[in-house]
């Protein structure tokens, strides 16, 4: 029986293979990429040679069709995301629904491995038995209660943030929680890995005086109250 397999990938360090997912990697018949190109970094520090196809958030019912086709012609099929674990603030949710709903006896196997929200967590020093994910906070309609639901919850609060809007987001912490402790990870597992920690205020005017710091991937991690 074919089986689709959803596979975590490094979040920036290439070593951060599982054995299991380099194995798979490499016994499946097609591996679903977000981006072929920063797929491939990975296929080819381990010299995996599985044929790619793209499948992204912008990927319509016609490739999703072509996938559950190859499914039920028997192949194994493995989801990869640009960066860490499929679906989780990434694609694959939707092709997982779907093939779930459509072909419910094709068995979905999670190969485990990074993602940031953990990787962060993990050393934050703050409490994450329970934890608040948000991802990526909507830019406009929903951010200034989403902000809210932020500074009022119990747990510590997890979001993604980009480049771009790290300054502000930081910002508006500080505006509305500025004693509340901020912890933000940058660029883990890479080169430049760095945590910040300290007030609202405090990690806000870090930023601003090491403008330098404001590049790479940020998860910003805000205690409960
Ligand atoms: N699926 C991924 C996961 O499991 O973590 C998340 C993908 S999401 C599109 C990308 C966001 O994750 C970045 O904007 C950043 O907020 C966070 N992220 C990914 N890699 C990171 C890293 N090495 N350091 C800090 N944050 C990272």
């Amino acid at each position: 029986m074919s089986t689709l397999y959803v596979i975590a990938t490094p979040i920036g360090n290439l070593e951060d293979m599982t054995l299991r997912a380099i194995r798979i990697l490499g016994e499946v018949d097609m591996i679903l990429c977000e981006d072929t190109r920063m797929t491939k970094r990975v296929l080819n520090k381990y010299e995996i040679n599985t044929p790619t196809l793209s499948y992204h958030t912008h990927s319509g019912l016609a490739k999703v069709e072509k996938i559950v086709a190859y499914l039920e012609d028997g192949k194994n099929v493995a989801l990869v995301s640009d960066a860490g674990t499929p679906g989780i603030s990434d694609p694959g949710v939707r092709l997982v629904s779907e093939i779930r709903h459509v072909l419910p006896d094709t068995p979905i196997v999670t190969i485990p491995g990074p993602s940031a929200v953990t990787a962060a967590l993990s050393i934050s020093g703050l409490p994450s038995s329970d934890f608040l994910f948000l991802g990526f906070l909507p830019h406009k309609k929903g951010r200034q209660t989403l902000f809210e639901e932020v500074v009022d919850s119990k747990r510590t609060v997890v979001l993604y943030e980009s480049p771009h809007r790290i300054a502000k987001t930081l910002l508006t912490l500080s505006e509305i929680a500025p004693d509340r402790k901020v912890v933000v990870g940058r660029e883990l597992t890479k080169i430049y890995e760095e945590v910040v920690s300290g007030t609202a205020i405090e990690v806000m005017k870090y930023f601003q005086d090491n403008h330098d710091h404001v590049r790479g991937e940020f998860v910003v991690m805000v205690e409960g109250k």
